[in-house]
């Protein structure tokens, strides 16, 4: 999918890619992370001393290289389907048709879109 495709998207494109970048970051840094262990990243120390909570870190941990690539993969997924396409409505002389959203329809850009961008807040 190339960046030009969406240049008519002023302003809002910016979003959409640099959403894309961002995510895409988040699963590389995740696919290129040393696998969690013991001897490798060591486990954190817990002022409190609560087991519950080592084995909540623990668990945390081991699991999160490959939740945070499938999260990641969802959020590309989501933003290849939710992307701007032509306005193709009708408008009203010399006024632009509002863009919308290849995936809902909705107004560009859509809700999902507008969600996802807190993450780069
Ligand atoms: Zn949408």
């Amino acid at each position: 999918m190339s960046i030009d495709m969406f240049a008519s998207a002023a302003g809002q494109l910016d979003d959409h890619e640099r959403l894309r970048l961002y995510v895409e970051g988040v699963r590389e840094r995740a696919a290129q992370a040393a696998p969690w262990g013991p001897d490798t990243v060591g486990v954190p120390a817990q002022p409190t001393g609560s087991a519950l909570l080592r084995i909540n870190d623990a668990a945390f941990y081991a699991n999160a290289r490959t939740e945070i690539a499938a999260f990641a993969d969802l959020c590309l997924s989501l933003l290849d389907l939710h992307r701007p396409r032509d306005g193709g409505g009708l408008s009203s002389g010399s006024t632009a048709a509002a863009q919308r959203c290849n995936c809902c329809m909705l107004r560009w850009p859509c809700p999902t879109i507008r969600e996802m961008s807190h993450l780069l807040k």
